[in-house]
């Protein structure tokens, strides 16, 4: 893959800026080295004025081959899940914290490598002006690695579902990544945790519900 210049972009795009505009920016990020290894950068998608954002960890191998995100099985999850809870998975806003694949080979499949904090931080610029332009009034982290950037100070476990307050969003809150579920060791503790998801995303919808300044 030839190498690019880094995008002139230098700090998150004003809410003026279009989301189209931004995801070209990041179509030729350099900033960390995620993109030497990866099909392509995987762009956030959803409405403009999505009311909820999910911010997932990174995009799997599905996602950076389609160059969608949420598209491969954790997705699948996630869409199947969201309609459970009754939330239209085309109303809302989907994005990744980290916008290239991390993977390291075993055999012929690529296994995901969570990022690490360097290359978290870097990234971080693109969600940021993500935020800014849909401004979501319900801002979810999907997983640690999101909420280590929209709510650190809460615990995945401890903390989900539960409601914050932050400058990012009237409402930001936190919830497991879909993928934990598929990674559960058996199918009882699959179909739990699965459960206790959708019960999340139920709570989710209600805070997105609520009257503002409820
Ligand atoms: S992972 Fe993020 S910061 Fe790193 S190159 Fe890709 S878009 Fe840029």
């Amino acid at each position: 893959m030839p190498d690019r210049p880094r995008p002139a972009a230098k700090r998150p795009r004003s809410p003026r800026a279009g989301l189209a505009a931004v995801a070209r920016d990041a179509a030729v990020c350099r900033r960390c080295d995620l993109w030497k290894r990866a099909t392509q950068t995987v762009f956030g998608a959803g409405p403009r004025d999505a009311t909820i954002m999910f911010v997932g960890e990174q995009p799997g191998d599905v996602e950076d081959r389609a160059g969608e995100p949420f598209v491969g099985p954790a997705g699948r999850l996630l869409r199947e899940a969201l309609a459970e809870a009754g939330i239209d998975a085309e109303t809302v806003y989907l994005t990744n914290a980290v916008k290239h694949f991390k993977w390291r080979e075993r055999g012929k499949r690529r296994i995901h490598e969570r990022p690490n904090r360097e290359e978290t931080l870097a990234c971080r610029i693109w969600l940021d002006s993500e935020i800014a332009i849909v401004q979501p009034r319900v801002l979810v982290a999907l997983g640690a690695i999101a909420a280590s950037l929209i709510l650190p100070k809460a615990k995945v476990t401890r903390d989900r579902a539960k409601p914050f307050t932050s400058p990012l969003a009237e409402i930001v809150t936190v919830t497991v990544h879909p993928s934990s579920i598929l990674r559960a060791p058996d199918s009882e503790s699959r179909a739990e945790a699965r459960r206790q998801f959708v019960k999340d995303l139920r709570n989710i919808a209600g805070m997105a519900r609520q009257p503002r300044g409820s």
